[in-house]
């Protein structure tokens, strides 16, 4: 048996009249809200950002929003927690500003949420690093950090003439006892990736020259150290390379995986690096914190002027052609390739073409590396700091030269990886004798008169 009671009984009906009103209010202003199409004038906060805040169901929907919508909205991906549906990834496009606010809200075991770098957007240079410890106890990951900043430093120069410090690096930590894990995002506030894909093959560029160990100034064991064992035992870069794909979804600061209650954090020994509130903006990003999470952003800029950014590029080609050129892998042997001591850095077994070489490139140049081929008998000189090149009677914009030395016939010639000049090789010019003692003293020496 139920017992209708009316609500006269417990309230006087004035209070009634007033629930009743009250309920009839919320509930038009639910179905009034869902009505409602999106406004056709962004509206905006006091600071002047859209404070739009739009869920969608598709990656693709997202980011077509955000793109039509502009006025600095990005999207972002999450894993709901709602029972039943744990894990699910769902996208909300709004400003990082708004994105921020709502992170930092949530309790940290709830903050599951990545930023979708868009494919064909500007972005910074940016490393995942990790590896497994238990199979790899002797693998020590900070220093192998610093090897790997040393390492793209030297590439950063090389390639584009940006000298990049370890205050212009962003450190962040997720590491457990078991595994190492870390990001490095690069605040470079002058320069800009045109989009992932040429991170993605700036990195591959950079870690074929650590796996080979041609990077200057840094040990052969420490790039070789970069270098790790995976579950399976193979040996793997701890520089995941599946990073640079499109729309890939990179883990937001202080988020922590889909129930794995580790959040990204800033890496207390590693990092250098202090938020530039000239991007970073008091007003936008209040606190310490704040200013972290905005640096941390990869398609993200703040407020420096993106029109006078220098864009950065590194096509697949010019990859596949400079580490072609590089490796001379067409010519080499097998012997070659095992044999470290037919190629190095400091001086080669032929001090006096070495000088001879340097010579011709200063006061700019210097040898940045020497490669000896068995076979043909030349030396291959690649040369830094200098890009004068003969067939063009000019320096060249970004491809090296190089010098080729021919032991035998004691003759030289200087040639570049620009692809326009292989076809043009000039003539061989002889090498002054003074630069060739071993061919003097055997001038010098007596006939050989077998008895
Ligand atoms: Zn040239």
């Amino acid at each position: 048996m139920s017992t209708n009671f009316p609500v006269n009984t417990f309230y006087s009906h004035k209070k009634t009249k007033r629930l009743l009103e009250l309920e009839v209010k919320l509930e038009q202003g639910v179905s009034e809200s869902k009505k409602r199409p999106l406004p056709p004038v962004l509206s905006s906060s006091l600071l002047g950002h859209s404070t739009d805040w739009k869920i969608f169901h598709k990656q693709a929907e997202a980011l077509n929003y955000a793109k039509e919508r502009g006025s600095g909205l990005m999207t972002f991906a999450f894993e709901e927690q709602i029972p039943g549906n744990e894990g699910r990834r769902k996208y909300v496009v709004t400003h990082p500003t708004n994105m921020w606010k709502n992170h930092i809200c949530r309790p940290p075991d709830k903050r599951c949420s990545y930023e979708v770098i868009p494919m064909e957007t500007q972005c910074k240079l940016y490393f995942d690093l990790e590896f497994n410890k238990l199979v790899n106890p002797s693998s020590d990951g900070n220093k192998m950090v610093d090897t790997l900043l040393a390492a793209s430093f030297w590439a950063f120069e090389d390639i584009y003439q940006i000298k990049v410090t370890k205050c212009d690096v962003l450190v962040l930590d997720a590491s457990t006892a078991t595994k190492f894990s870390q990001h490095l995002i690069y605040q470079c506030s002058e320069v800009a990736f045109e989009d992932n894909s040429h991170v993605g093959n700036f990195v591959k560029y950079l870690m074929t020259e650590v796996k080979e160990c041609r990077v200057p100034k840094v040990s052969v064991d420490e790039q070789r150290n970069l270098f790790v064992k995976n579950e399976k035992g193979e040996s793997v870069s701890f520089c995941d390379s599946s990073v640079y794909t499109k729309n890939r979804n990179f883990r937001l600061f202080l988020a922590s995986k889909f129930e794995k209650k580790v959040p990204l954090i800033v890496e207390v020994e590693s990092n250098n690096y202090l938020p530039n509130r000239i991007c970073y903006k008091n007003e936008d990003w209040p606190t310490a914190e704040a200013a972290f999470f905005a640096s941390s952003l990869i398609t993200y800029f703040g407020s420096s002027n993106q029109s006078k950014k220098r864009l950065l590029t590194f096509d697949r080609n010019k990859r596949e052609e400079v580490t072609l050129s590089v490796d001379c892998s067409k010519h080499r042997t097998p012997f070659e390739n095992k044999d470290p001591s037919l190629n190095g850095y400091s001086s080669s077994p032929w001090i006096e073409i070495d000088r001879f070489i340097a010579g011709l490139v200063a006061p700019a140049g210097t040898i940045r590396q020497w490669v000896y081929f068995e076979n043909t008998e030349t030396i291959v000189y690649h040369i830094h700091g200098n890009r004068f090149c003969s067939n063009i009677g000019r320096e060249h914009k970004s491809n090296h030269i190089k010098y080729v030395v021919n032991i035998p016939n004691a003759t030289y010639f200087q040639s570049c990886f620009d692809p326009d000049c292989a076809k043009s090789r000039p003539l061989p010019q002889p090498i002054p004798p003074a630069h060739l003692p071993w061919v003097n003293l055997l001038a010098d020496s007596p006939p050989y008169d077998p008895v």
